[in-house]
Order: structure tokens, then sequence, then C-alpha cells
């Protein structure tokens, strides 16, 4: 016996802030979103512990509860939340055709996608188990519970220099540290790094080890090039070497830049193919927040819908 197919009028594939809020109102504008959570309900946030700059939460939230909340909100107008991973897609003629778990097919006229993106990490055994404890790959996140301290950030892109000058307001001091001896950060953002006398540059220095009883208490790195060791005493450490946006079964269907991050037409989440749209991380290398992600939820949201209504 064949499976029936499912149709649906939209599918959202993601739980982060982005996927919630296309489905809140995906939902309210009576579309009956069915949205697959894939393999980290609730997204990036659900690895945090507070967050402190989600408007209407004025004590701060635990991640894991906002994204609850986020879910609840959607499912209290309708939305059919299911788990389960998108493990292919096929954009090629509509309605579209998204197949769940590599079993089971449905058909979409619209859909979302907000699959969000992974942040690089160095790769050192101590680094997860300092997760939450002073190891961060977020300083806008939390930048904040370092304000006076000593922390070090990894990598020589945009990235790690612009979280570098983030801190260097907050912190006593920042040690960039970077494996080359050239920064590969635009020339402008290496000009606020110079010209910011709290951080000081360790250029050439691989991060080898964190050292620390419960919390991060130091990092050892070598000089790459005479292996000499140093100890910096430091309670935070930020790695920023970059995200991989969770883009890789849209490879070769919708328009993306070098690095897999989907191109969306500027001011909106409309991607290359007319009734697909993309919103949070996965299409955004520059903002990366809750808030943002959220925003360009709601406005998938919109698009959709009246992308949808245009048609009839
Ligand atoms: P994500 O939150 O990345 O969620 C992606 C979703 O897509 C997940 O649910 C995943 O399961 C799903 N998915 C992926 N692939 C598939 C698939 N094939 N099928 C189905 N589902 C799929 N931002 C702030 O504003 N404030 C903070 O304090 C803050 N703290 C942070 C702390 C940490 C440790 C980290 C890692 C990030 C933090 N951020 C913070 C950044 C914030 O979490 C992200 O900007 C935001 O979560 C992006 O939302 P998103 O909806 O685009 O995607
Ligand atoms: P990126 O440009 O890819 O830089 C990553 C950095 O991390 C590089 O310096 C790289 O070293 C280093 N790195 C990678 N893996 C490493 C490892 N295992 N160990 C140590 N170091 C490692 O990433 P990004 O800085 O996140 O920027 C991504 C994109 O977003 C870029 O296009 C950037 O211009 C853009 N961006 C723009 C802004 C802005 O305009 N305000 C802000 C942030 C990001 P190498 O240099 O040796 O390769």
């Amino acid at each position: 016996m064949t499976e029936e197919i499912e149709k649906a009028r939209i599918i959202i594939i993601g739980s982060g802030p982005a996927g919630y809020t296309a489905a809140i109102y995906a939902a309210r504008a009576d579309l009956k979103p069915i949205l697959y959570q894939g393999l980290q309900p609730g997204g990036q946030l659900t690895t945090t512990t507070e967050v402190e700059n989600f408007p209407g939460y004025p004590d701060g939230v635990d991640g894991t509860k906002l994204m609850l909340d986020l879910q609840k909100q959607a499912e209290r107008f309708g939305t059919d939340i299911r788990w389960g991973v998108i493990s292919s897609v096929d954009f090629s003629s509509r309605p579209f055709k998204v197949v769940a778990d590599e079993t089971k097919t449905l058909l979409a006229d619209a859909v979302i996608i907000a699959t969000g993106a992974t942040a690089k990490w160095l790769g050192l055994e101590t680094e997860q188990k300092y997760r939450g404890y002073g190891v961060s790959a977020c300083a806008t996140c939390d930048g904040f519970f370092y304000r006076g301290k000593d922390v070090a950030i990894i990598g020589g892109g945009d990235s790690a220099a612009e979280e570098a000058t983030y801190l260097a307001k907050l912190c006593r001091k920042v040690y960039l540290i970077h494996r080359r001896k050239e920064l590969r950060a635009s020339k402008a953002m290496q000009h606020k790094v110079f010209n910011t006398s709290n951080i000081e540059k360790l250029l050439g220095y691989i991060p080898v080890e964190i050292t620390g009883e419960k919390n991060v208490e130091g990092l050892i790195v070598k000089n790459a090039e005479n292996d000499e060791l140093q100890n910096l005493v430091i309670d935070g450490l930020f790695v920023a070497i970059g995200h991989t946006p969770n883009s890789e079964i849209f490879k070769g269907q919708l328009d993306m830049d070098e690095t897999g991050y989907i191109e969306t037409i500027p001011g909106t989440t409309r991607t290359s193919i007319e009734g697909v749209f993309a919103a949070g991380d996965v299409q955004d290398h520059v903002y990366r927040q809750a808030t943002t992600a959220a925003g360009t939820g709601c406005m998938a949201a919109i698009e959709a819908e009246r992308f949808l209504s245009s048609e009839h």
C-alpha cells in the first residue's frame, strides 16, 4: 500500500526563534502551518542559560524556557509541531516536495526555512567541558557576564574583531588570539582593534588548553613560531571562528553565498525561488540574534501569506 502524500499550505523548517515566530504569524493567518523541529527543538538558545536581551523579559529568561514559551504560543494558534528532521526538499516545481526523516513526503504551497546556523568550535577537549562555564561562542549574548574581568577571544575575522571591540567596552582586558600573524578582518575592523587600548593582540598563537576548577581560569596558548607555551589568566573565553549555516539540504536549489548562507532579496525574506522564504541565522551572517531571527520569522510568514493569497 502506498502512503498518502500529505498536503500543507505552508511548512516551516526549524524550531528556533525564527521558526516559532513564523509559526505564530502563519497560524494566526489561518495557514495551518506544519513545523518540523529538527534535531534541536528550540534551537541554539536551548544551549544557553540566561538570555538578557530578548525584549519582554525585564529580569532575563532561561533560554530553554524562552523557547518553550514560544513553542506554546505557536501551538496556541494551531501550529502542527512535529518532531522530525527534513532530510531533503525538491523546490524545482510547485507544490514543493519536502521529505521528513527520509520516509514521509509532504507537499507544500510555501516553505519557510528557519534552520539556523551552528557555531564552529576549536575542537579542544576542554572546550566542551567549559561550555556554559566560561566558554562561549557569542560575545553579544554572554559578554555582559564578564564586566570588569579579563577575557580572551579566538579568531581573526570580522566576527572576532567586532566581538573583541564589543568586549573591550565591558571587560578590563581582552586578549585577541589569532593563529596567523595577519588578521583576516576588514581594514576598518582592524583599525578599531588597533585603536582600542585594552585589547592585547596575540598574533601567531594557537590555543592549546583551557584550565580551571569548575569555571574557566586560564588559557594555555602556543607561539606558532617557537612552540613556547604561555598561560593567560582569564575568566572567559570566546570562540569566534565562524558559523556554519544549516543549509546543506538546500544546496543547488537556492542561491547561497560562498559560505552557504541562503541569499534573500534585501529587505525581504524571499529566496531565489518564489514561494520559498528564509528567516533567522540561516540567511544572516551579520546580526545572528534571537530577536533578529524572530523579526525575520515574522517577515517570512507575512510574505508567505501575501504570496499565497495573491494566487487566489
Ligand atoms: P536556531 O536557533 O539555530 O534554530 C535552528 C532550528 O532549525 C533548530 O530547531 C534545528 O533543530 C532546526 N533544524 C536545522 N536543520 C533542520 C532540518 N533539516 N529539519 C528540521 N529542522 C532543522 N542570541 C540572543 O539574541 N541573545 C542571547 O543571549 C543569545 N545567546 C546565545 C547563546 C549561545 C550559547 C548561542 C549558541 C547562541 C546565542 N544567541 C543569542 C544567538 C541565537 O541563539 C540565535 O541567533 C538564534 O537562535 C537563531 O535563531 P534561528 O531560529 O535562526 O535558528
Ligand atoms: P571568517 O571570516 O571565516 O573568519 C574566521 C576566523 O577564524 C579566521 O581568521 C580563521 O583563521 C579563524 N579560524 C577558523 N578556524 C579556526 C580554528 N580551528 N582555530 C583557530 N582559528 C580558526 O568568519 P567570521 O569572522 O565569522 O566572518 C564570517 C563572514 O561574516 C565574513 O564574510 C565577514 O566579513 C562577515 N562579518 C561581517 C561583519 C561586519 O561587517 N560587521 C561582522 C562579522 C562577520 P584564518 O584567518 O587563518 O583562516
